[in-house]
């Protein structure tokens, strides 16, 4: 496979990185002429950051030659200090898609198989094609993630299995006992990371972020963003608590300095604002339900969630489509994402936003369903 680079009038890449897909984000922008745009397609927190925050991360800018602390130690050790860890057992990264990333490229090599459920977070499959290994899907239920048929997919090839609990871009979860009996029926040498992005948001007895299971395996990661709740997806902050093993592996692949020094101070600083975050919580707790029940209330299905965002389903019905539905919200300035390429293209997912655009929301699909013109 060399060899043919190796008569190339031009560097070639690797095997495979051609055929990878560039991941699409959420649009950002409306049609030419919407005067407000309600951004409603990336999951971020329609709060945003802690003030504490903002001020943290503006003080750095005093500082801007300087490199940041390679090791992130005082990061380390305020996650550590909020959530009971031992902070030499966390590694940060640059969001916890370099986490995943870094996992990814560890633990899979070519020929190696990594596996995720049917509607799994799309980052998962660009890590492991990245990687030269082989992503394998396994089929949900429910839109929701199957233990057995996870299991049953796992060969001598598997090297990671992702979960992301709760799940992006469906909103469902997977209860605390059936992750156990996942990791149960798992070979030892096959590394579970827990993509708990949206931990904070869950407000279920039975659910469980999976910290209890990495400190009580050796085979157990669970990945955290600063991205959702702590409203600081632009600097990029995400981080990892791991068996020791495999924090010291992530140590030797990671840039020496992959956290940059103002999402290092913002972090500590949102970390600190338990009442920002309380606030986030109880937002989410009040427009989640109410807007599951008004978009069901006009017949459209709603995957029941436990997240800060919503899976919508549209009917096949010409005009009444999900991509009809895009095109109706966009002319009013609502940007939702579209999840086509997640298998899901008669879908639309919906991120919770401030009380204005909930409304308007619920208004616009009103219109949408009813007919109306935009
Ligand atoms: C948003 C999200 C992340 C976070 O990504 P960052 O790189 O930290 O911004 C991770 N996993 C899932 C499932 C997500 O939806």
């Amino acid at each position: 496979m060399t060899s043919a680079s190796a008569t190339s009038a031009r560097p070639v890449p690797r095997p495979g990185v051609l055929a990878i897909e560039p991941y699409v984000p959420g649009k950002s922008a409306a049609p030419a002429g919407v005067s407000k745009v309600f951004k409603l397609s990336s999951n971020e927190t329609p709060l945003g950051p802690s003030p504490r925050a903002r001020d943290a991360y503006a003080r750095a800018a005093a500082k801007l030659e300087l490199y940041p602390d390679g090791g992130a130690v005082a990061l380390r050790e305020a996650i550590g200090a909020r959530y009971g860890l031992d902070p030499a057992r966390i590694v940060c990264g640059s969001g916890s898609d370099e986490i995943l990333s870094l996992l990814t490229s560890a633990y899979i090599g070519p020929v190696d198989e990594g596996l995720y459920s049917q509607y799994g977070f799309l980052v998962y499959k660009l890590a492991i094609l990245a990687a030269g290994g082989t992503p394998v899907v396994v089929p949900e239920r429910n839109f929701t993630a199957d233990v057995d048929a996870m299991l049953a997919a796992v060969t001598p090839r598997t090297k990671v299995v992702y979960l992301a609990n709760p799940n992006n871009p469906t909103g469902t979860y997977l209860p605390f006992d059936e992750v156990k009996r996942l990791h149960a029926g798992l070979p030892p040498h096959v590394l579970l990371v827990l993509d708990a992005a949206y931990a904070e948001y869950v407000r279920r007895n039975d659910y469980s972020s999976g910290i209890e299971l990495v400190a009580t395996s050796d085979n157990v990661v669970m990945t955290r963003t600063f991205s959702k709740i702590h409203g600081l997806a632009l600097v990029r902050l995400g981080w990892c608590y791991g068996p020791a093993h495999v924090v010291d592996a992530l140590n030797r692949i990671r840039g020496p300095f992959n956290v940059n020094g103002p999402a290092i101070e913002a972090g500590i600083a949102a970390l600190a604002d338990e009442g920002h975050m309380a606030a986030a919580i109880a937002h989410n707790e009040q427009w989640l339900p109410w807007l599951t029940r008004e978009i069901e209330a006009l017949g459209l299905p709603v995957t029941p969630s436990v997240g800060n965002f919503l899976l919508i389903h549209f009917p096949k019905t010409p005009g009444r489509t999900a991509k009809d539905a895009d095109a109706f919200l966009s002319a009013r300035g609502i940007i939702l994402r579209a999840v086509g390429a997640y298998g899901l293209p008669d879908a639309l997912r919906l991120t919770i936003g401030t009380e204005e655009a909930n409304r308007l929301v619920v208004d616009g699909l009103k219109a949408f369903m009813a007919g109306g013109a935009s």
